[in-house]
């Protein structure tokens, strides 16, 4: 599935998110998901404000973007994942499927599939429970801040020996 279409499906969840919730569609909320919607990968609301600034020249108050962001997210169709004080927020489509890989470090996130996973949830007893969507984070180490503590770790190792 392309973007735009994906694009559209978000928009179309977001409507009707807003119309069974009686949310009124504000010229600074439609802004603010047209910013998002353009966005690839994971954003901060700093930097959705940021690019407000830039494509708007108007600026949208904090309260404003956030409200936003927390809308969507209801609506299912942005996750937000906070590690170290920051929270990072990316596009999802009802959080259907996801297996997310979250680095402890730095907080970037990625997405795998895996098809035993997903039988293995689909299939599990769920007592009086209709499941809309699933998502699985895995906390870890990305490839750069794995690379990053080892040479950190070299490092550490030859200055203990020079000690000796
Ligand atoms: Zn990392």
């Amino acid at each position: 599935m392309g973007s735009i279409d994906r694009n559209d499906e978000i928009r179309q969840a977001l409507a009707d998110h807003m119309r069974l919730n009686n949310l009124r569609n504000t010229p600074e909320r439609n802004a603010l998901f047209d910013a998002v919607l353009s966005t690839e990968g994971s954003f901060t609301a700093e930097s959705i404000m940021e690019l407000l600034a830039q494509s708007h020249r108007f600026m949208i108050c904090r309260a404003t973007v956030y409200n936003g962001l927390g809308l969507m997210e209801e609506a299912g169709v942005v996750r937000k994942v906070c590690l170290n004080g920051v929270c990072r927020y990316e596009k999802c489509w009802k959080n259907r499927y996801s297996i997310r890989l979250v680095c402890s470090n730095c907080s970037s996130i990625s997405d795998v599939t895996d098809d035993k996973v997903r039988r293995q949830i689909e299939d599990m007893r769920k007592k009086r429970f209709a499941m809309t969507g699933w998502s699985l984070t895995v906390y870890g180490l990305c490839s750069k801040c794995a690379a990053a503590l080892r040479r950190r770790q070299k490092k550490l190792n030859k200055t203990d020996i020079r000690k000796k």
